[in-house]
């Protein structure tokens, strides 16, 4: 046996996919983070078109030109970001929009600020390459939102980076936005980058998102099409930053994927241009599902913050066998706790399910877990 390299035995695989790997195959599944819906019909349409059409080669690195173009209209209309094509690339989804981030940037020495709890491939990307996490709390008391003089105590001269996720996984807070502009400043004063993961920039219900990149040239702004067009599986993402960094994180990309899916990138660009009524049913879908959930947790006595947006919600529980329990009964959830030390006594439960099977899955926690 060879052994890994000691940056690959630094990091374990994630323990929420094994969970689903053992439990039984009728549960109800509050623990994806993927959206229930299928993939509209007009991008389905514009992908096998593309097929047919015989484009199925490698596009330019960055990605086609329509798209890039689309993206950068998309980051102008909806995120007041001014940006070029030159400076968009288009990732294999947000995921390895991230991954080039920390390779681009990271290294032994430097110091992350990490929001905790947050999405767990944070960590391992940013223990990948050799930085150090600076842990900053999202409090409960603060509905878990991420706040500017928060982050501002854990800077130092080896801060190089923030990682912000508004609307969060696995929270669903959403950020202030005076918080956000605020740390914006910051990142220009005291010179470090912004990775700002907008994800679910979409999914967010009365409240407006905003993007960093608006008050600060220092932010790599991370987005993608599987939570807002259900494409998870299509595996297509971009990025935008100025071009003193888009260079740097263009050679992690190059010498990595060389290019994403051509097809994917042809459905991208239909989800952008085409008709957005399949996205506004989705979203209106998920706050009811939403309501639903929150108030029933709060009615067994869950206390549950009103999520503003994502699909989840973040319960505080303290009986430590709550997720092992709700398995055994058929509901699957996650343990806080994997998202960071402060998602102790909390369960991540996803709403990206039918309104009747979260209705049943309440029923079966208040029945056998709360009650049994
Ligand atoms: N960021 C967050 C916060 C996420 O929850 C996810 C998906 N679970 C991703 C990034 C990765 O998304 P993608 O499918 O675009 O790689």
């Amino acid at each position: 046996m060879v052994n890994p390299a000691s940056r690959t035995q630094s990091i374990e695989l994630s323990q929420i996919r094994k969970m689903f790997e053992v439990t039984n195959p009728d549960a109800i599944n509050l623990g994806i983070g993927e959206p229930d819906f299928n993939v509209p019909e007009n991008i389905k349409i514009a992908m096998k078109n593309s097929i047919d059409n015989n484009e199925t080669h490698y596009t330019p690195n960055k990605g086609i030109i329509e798209l890039r173009e689309a993206i950068v209209d998309k980051f102008k209309k909806d995120n007041g970001i001014k940006t070029n094509p030159e400076n968009i690339i288009v990732t294999a989804g947000a995921s390895e929009g991230l991954f080039m981030c920390a390779q681009a940037f990271f290294e032994a020495g430097d110091e992350i600020i990490l929001p905790n709890p947050s999405f767990l491939s944070y960590e391992a990307c940013i223990t990948l390459s050799g930085a150090k996490i600076v842990s900053v709390d999202c409090s409960m008391e603060n509905e878990f939102k991420l706040k500017a003089e928060d982050v501002l105590e854990k800077i130092s001269s080896d801060t190089k980076a923030v990682m912000l996720n508004s609307p969060s996984n696995p929270t669903g807070a959403v950020m202030e936005k005076e918080d956000i502009k605020a740390i914006a400043d910051l990142s220009m004063d005291h010179d470090f980058l912004i990775i700002s993961d907008e994800i679910y920039e979409k999914i967010i219900y009365d409240k407006n998102h905003y993007s960093p990149a608006k008050y600060s040239d220092n932010v790599i702004t991370l987005n993608g099409f599987s939570k807002t067009y259900a494409m998870t599986g299509l595996r297509i993402g971009y990025l935008t930053a100025n071009e003193n960094y888009t260079e740097e994180l263009l050679k992690i990309h190059q010498y990595n994927i060389a290019c994403a899916s051509t097809t994917s990138q042809k459905g991208a660009y239909e989800a952008l241009i085409g008709s957005q009524n399949e996205v506004e049913k989705m979203i209106n879908e998920f706050k009811r599902r939403r309501d639903l959930i929150v108030s029933r947790l709060n009615e067994m006595g869950y206390e549950t913050v009103n999520a503003e947006g994502a699909f989840y919600v973040f319960p505080k529980i303290a009986d430590e066998d709550f997720v092992q329990k709700a398995a055994k009964t058929g509901v699957i959830t996650v343990p806080g706790a994997a998202f960071g030390s402060n998602g102790k006594n909390h369960v991540r439960m996803s709403y990206a399910n039918s309104y009747e099977n979260i209705e049943k899955a309440m029923d079966i926690l208040e029945e056998r877990v709360v009650n049994g």
